[in-house]
């Protein structure tokens, strides 16, 4: 009988236990605050933020909330995180993406001082994940190696395939994978027969952003199947990047879409808030800033 992650499920428990965190924090004097930053109203961007700002509620972090307009210029924007980098009650930055077009992402992103990026985005903290050291990771592979350990599926050993290799999932999520014992290959849109590459993996992790482009043909029988991409199919219903129906009877566990992966990011992001406390004491950033 194929296993079905709940995403749901898990993500609901890591709250409920990060709740539980804040709450001896504040008891200690310790309270947490997440600034997060929209520029524009894009309607996804809003249900996002409007997402992360409910969880911060739940769990008994503070949330500022910058609503920028359109127009706002990288200098306006660089100016708030150079001022938020310097408060000291706040412990997290979060600015969400997409940004309008006349602003550099890159730019932004790398402008959040790495102790308060809670997205796990500044090339400090991949860097720290690259040599195993102390840091934020990015949420939706986070997430991930969280629904993995949290079903009782052991990586250590194991073949690990992922495919894609974007900074913000494939390539974290190969690194945290290989820093849990996997075996781990990386494919991507030059992989040559990726279906012999995916057919070797015990647990594949599918950050391919191509609706129900992976049907049972790419998949070992008894695999682990883990669907991280978010589509709106001809119905406008939600589907990954996994086609669901024909792959689920040949894997012994998968994560659904929706309700696998997705509910983890703000779960993590969250967990990564409440981290921020310890992290913001640590050596690695402090000697590099
Ligand atoms: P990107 O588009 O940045 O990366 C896609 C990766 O897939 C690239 O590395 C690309 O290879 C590879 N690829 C594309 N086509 C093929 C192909 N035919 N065969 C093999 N590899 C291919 O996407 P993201 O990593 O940002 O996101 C992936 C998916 O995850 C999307 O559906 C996105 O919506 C979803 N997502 C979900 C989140 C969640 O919270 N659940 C959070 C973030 C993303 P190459 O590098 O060679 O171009």
């Amino acid at each position: 009988m194929t296993q079905i992650i709940d995403g749901k499920k898990i993500s609901a428990e890591i709250k409920d236990e990060l709740k539980e965190q804040v709450a001896a924090y504040r008891e200690q004097g310790i309270e947490i605050c997440l600034a997060v930053i929209q520029v524009g109203d894009d309607p996804a961007s809003s249900v996002y933020v409007r997402n992360k700002k409910k969880a911060c509620e739940y769990i008994g972090i503070k949330s500022l909330s910058y609503e920028l307009p359109a127009r706002t210029t990288e200098e306006e924007l660089l100016s708030l995180v150079e001022q938020l980098n310097g408060r000291a009650d706040v412990n997290g930055i979060l600015v969400q993406l997409p940004l309008p077009e006349q602003i550099d992402e890159e730019k932004v992103l790398n402008a959040i001082s790495p102790l308060k990026d809670v997205d796990g985005f500044h090339p400090m903290n991949v860097g720290a994940l690259c040599i195993g050291k102390k840091g934020f990771v990015s949420c939706t592979p986070a997430g991930v190696i969280q629904l993995l350990k949290r079903s009782g599926i052991s990586i250590s050993g194991r073949e690990c395939v992922v495919v894609g290799r974007s900074n913000i999932v494939g390539k974290p999520m190969a690194l945290l994978l290989l820093r849990e014992n996997g075996t781990v290959t990386v494919a991507h849109s030059r992989t040559e027969d990726l279906k012999a590459v995916t057919r070797r993996a015990d647990i594949l992790v599918v950050a391919v952003g191509r609706p129900q482009m992976i049907t049972e043909e790419y998949v070992k029988e008894g695999a682990v199947v883990i669907d991280v991409g978010i589509h709106r199919d001809e119905n406008n219903k939600l589907c990954g990047d996994v086609e669901y129906a024909r792959v689920a009877p040949h894997c012994s566990a998968i994560t659904p879409v929706p309700g696998g992966v997705g509910p983890m990011t703000i779960a993590m992001l969250m967990k990564n808030c409440v981290e921020s406390v310890e992290i913001q004491k640590a050596s690695f950033v402090e000697r590099a800033e």
